[in-house]
């Protein structure tokens, strides 16, 4: 297969960012069929926070495949599906104080467990309208593409943008500028016309918007605001939740109380598919098959994602380590910006959702080339693709990291050095 070119069969089938064909990952590397490694700063767009085929997550799967485990349990209660529940309750969502907080299994993508929150909110207040922000993004289904902001994702499909009311995030008029202040006074204002929300969605740090960080100080005053305008909160803690930002969730920093919580991407924790909303049992307002979806019960999944929690979310190692990791990658970043252009160049995000800023996304997409180039993996992200995004697993070595970061620096000389 020419993979710089369409399959023979007419299938569109290549990526169009990495002209390789990968055969097999490990941790943070990834290895193509002609043998080159490549570092992975990418990690499956999030989903393998504790590397490819991470050891532990691996023997636990392959245990329960040798013992004939139920694979496809749907609505099924079974062993596997309670040994997670449990293990979310007591190591995750309890010493967090969501001990009254419920799961619900989605379907097994993101997209899906945004469905699922923006339709169980508009149930409980009775209102259509959900307040979504300017470089947003929650997938690729009607309802989670309503509130995607990028126009990009909706590529001229026509998705009605009815019921959703778009305000500015945090920072988006400049550091200088209180968007909770205007959007209290819209929502207060008649004459603004908009409908009554019955919930906002965010994401604490836009991953795939631009790695825009919205301040503690930002997020409780929209707790606050939620609050005051009988409003639920929901966190789409997606791409930022299961230790991407150095805690489990992307908010417990800010110390809000989010009213629903989507989770996926890492939560199998093995780049299985997977997806749940966690949200308090008041609002647990479902009747049974009310909201479907055959894919809820992969028990491959259960089986990983407990195994994950078990190995790292016990105690407070991990986290830790993710913050210093965050930290080091952070000092690396700065030290390339102020290298190749203090000026033009800026440091986004935050912890182990880090990137930089390029003028231009010409410059970046150079980057990327150019780092694929030295055998790493990189993406952007970013309105217009401008900012190069590191999102290694969050297991990945302090070793491979500087090296990742000596790539990317030498990526940056090549383009603008
Ligand atoms: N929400 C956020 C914050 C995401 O980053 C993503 C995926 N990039 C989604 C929702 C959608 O998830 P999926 O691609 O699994 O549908």
């Amino acid at each position: 297969m020419n993979t710089f070119e369409q399959h023979e069969s007419g299938v569109r089938s290549y990526c169009r960012s990495f002209p390789a064909v990968f055969k097999q990952a490990k941790g943070a590397t990834l290895t193509a069929e002609n043998g080159t490694e490549y570092l992975d700063f990418l990690a499956g767009a999030g989903s393998l926070n504790y590397g490819h085929n991470n050891p532990v997550l691996k023997q636990a799967l392959l245990e329960y495949i040798e013992a004939d485990g139920l694979t496809q349990g749907l609505d099924m209660y079974s062993s596997a599906k309670e040994y997670f529940i449990d293990r979310f309750h007591k190591t995750i969502l309890k010493p967090r104080g969501f001990n009254d907080y419920v799961i619900q299994f989605t379907g097994p993508t993101g997209s899906n467990t945004v469905e699922a929150a923006l339709k169980l909110a508009r149930k409980v207040k009775g209102r259509k309208n959900i307040i979504a922000f300017t470089n947003g993004f929650h997938g690729c289904t009607a309802g989670a593409l309503s509130c995607t902001a990028n126009q990009h994702h909706r590529g001229g499909a026509g998705v009605s943008l009815n019921d959703v009311s778009r305000m500015p995030f945090d920072g988006y008029f400049g550091e200088k500028t209180n968007t909770i202040a205007m959007v209290d006074k819209l929502l207060s204002d008649p004459s603004s016309g908009i409908d009554k929300p019955a919930a906002v969605i965010l994401e604490t740090i836009q991953g795939e918007g631009g790695l825009n960080v919205a301040s503690a100080q930002w997020l409780k005053d929209l707790r606050e605001l939620c609050n005051r305008h009988d409003m639920l909160m929901i966190v789409d803690d997606i791409q930022a939740g299961c230790g991407r930002s150095g805690d489990f969730f992307s908010f417990e920093e800010a110390g809000i109380k989010p009213d629903i919580i989507t989770l996926s991407k890492s939560i199998s924790g093995y780049g299985l598919p997977m997806a749940l909303t966690v949200f308090h049992k008041d609002l647990d307002v479902w009747t049974p098959g009310e909201h479907n979806g055959t894919f809820r019960g992969n028990n491959h999944a259960f089986v990983t994602a407990a195994s994950a929690i078990d190995a790292y979310w016990t105690d407070n190692l991990f986290s830790n380590d993710i913050k210093a990791k965050g930290k080091l990658l952070r000092k690396r970043l700065s030290r390339i910006i102020d290298r190749f252009g203090p000026e033009s160049l800026k440091l986004k995000g935050r912890c182990m959702m880090s990137g930089i800023e390029c003028p231009s996304e010409q410059i970046a997409a150079d980057i990327v080339k150019a780092s694929y180039e030295k055998g790493l993996i990189i993406e952007t992200c970013g309105n217009r693709d401008q900012i190069v995004k590191c999102f290694t697993p969050l297991t990945i070595s302090n070793e491979e990291l500087e090296r990742g970061l000596s790539l990317l620096e030498q990526a940056f000389t090549d383009v603008i050095g």
